[in-house]
């Protein structure tokens, strides 16, 4: 790329419930491992979730995308108290904005077997119904063997990959032995930062540096294992110039030699996912989109975005939805979010 164009970028992993979370309140006690990150902040976030909320939520995370030149996202969906038609809202809010959606369902055993059986449903009827979805799994130290195996085989009945956290902690260093006999080259493995390098799963590993970086976690170093690696966001927008500078100079941090077109090649990984992106146009404020100057520059933006022959945004804004409205409608619902959680 010489110019100042790209096709539309893809986001590897976003939680699109997760946007209205700026600013809630501190949680009961301070975490300090990353389960404790999960059950104080995350696990009582999904639960307070409803239906309303997650509208707002997942068109304000669209629109972000949107806005930040990326036209793709791989969502990871949980809302143990809202699961039924959960996966619906979030595809009407992508549609609505304009940007493409491949979500999942995050089934668990933390809720009960309940809760695992609704979330297995709830990816069965949506991919059944035409949704694009693979099946979601949250983490292989969240659901019994059973459970595990109960969804991969969902997946591979319905002809879809599996989209999970793997070690994304050292909570989850089993994963790599539990999930062994089950992943396959259409599998998504997020994280992976606790993995082996030596593993044998199959599928695609999604970096995620700034989540990483925030919980605490380590570096991945993705570039050590022979998957194709692509990345993502966990939730942190969907600004993917951001993660792949980060990712860059991450890996340039245990490695001196390294080159931004490795994380520009994680970044392109993302077409393989959503080839129709490839045909999509951002024209940016900077030229040229060249991975060894954008790695050293700041601030670039969008200036036009084009999906499937239409303009969704440019100089005033998106031109499907009206920014301000989906801003105080995400605020209102943010409102009712952080009160349910004080
Ligand atoms: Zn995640």
């Amino acid at each position: 790329m010489t110019d100042n164009t790209t096709p539309g970028l893809v986001c590897g992993h976003h939680h699109l419930y997760s946007v209205l979370a700026r600013g809630m309140p501190a949680p009961p006690m301070v975490p300090t491992t990353f389960q404790s990150i999960l059950e104080q902040i995350w696990w009582r976030l999904d639960s307070a979730l409803d239906l309303e909320m997650l509208e707002w939520s997942a068109k304000l995370g669209a629109l972000e995308a949107l806005e930040s030149g990326t036209t793709a996202i791989v969502d990871h969906h949980e809302s143990p108290n809202a699961i039924e038609g959960s996966l619906d809202v979030i595809a009407r809010a992508c549609e609505e904005v304009g940007v493409r959606v491949l979500t999942a369902y995050g089934v668990t055993d933390r809720n009960g077997s309940d809760g695992a059986e609704r979330g297995l449903e709830e990816n069965r009827r949506f991919i059944r119904e035409g949704g694009n979805a693979l099946v979601g799994i949250h983490a292989a130290f969240t659901c019994s063997d059973e459970t595990l195996e109960r969804a991969a085989g969902l997946a591979r009945d319905l002809g879809v990959g599996v989209h999970i956290h793997v070690c994304e902690g050292p909570e989850d260093k089993a994963a790599a032995q539990r999930l062994r006999a089950l992943t396959r080259p259409d599998w998504l493995l997020a994280h992976c930062v606790h993995l082996p390098s030596d593993h044998d799963l199959a599928g695609t590993i999604l970096h995620n540096p700034r989540s990483n970086l925030n919980n605490s976690v380590g570096y991945a170093e993705p570039a050590r294992f022979s998957n194709p690696v692509m990345l993502g966001t966990d939730g942190i927008g969907a600004n993917m110039i951001e993660s792949f500078r980060l990712a860059y100079v991450m890996q340039r941090s245990t490695n001196v030699t390294a080159t931004p077109d490795t994380a520009w090649g994680w970044l392109e990984q993302g077409w393989e996912l959503f080839p129709e992106a490839r045909n999509d146009s951002v024209t940016w404020s900077y030229d040229p989109m060249d991975p060894w100057h954008i790695a050293f520059t700041p601030g670039i933006r969008p200036l036009r975005v084009v999906a499937g022959g239409e303009v969704l945004f440019d100089e005033s804004g998106p031109t499907r939805v009206d920014a301000a409205e989906v801003r105080a409608k995400a605020r209102e619902q943010a409102t009712r979010l952080h009160a349910a959680l004080a």
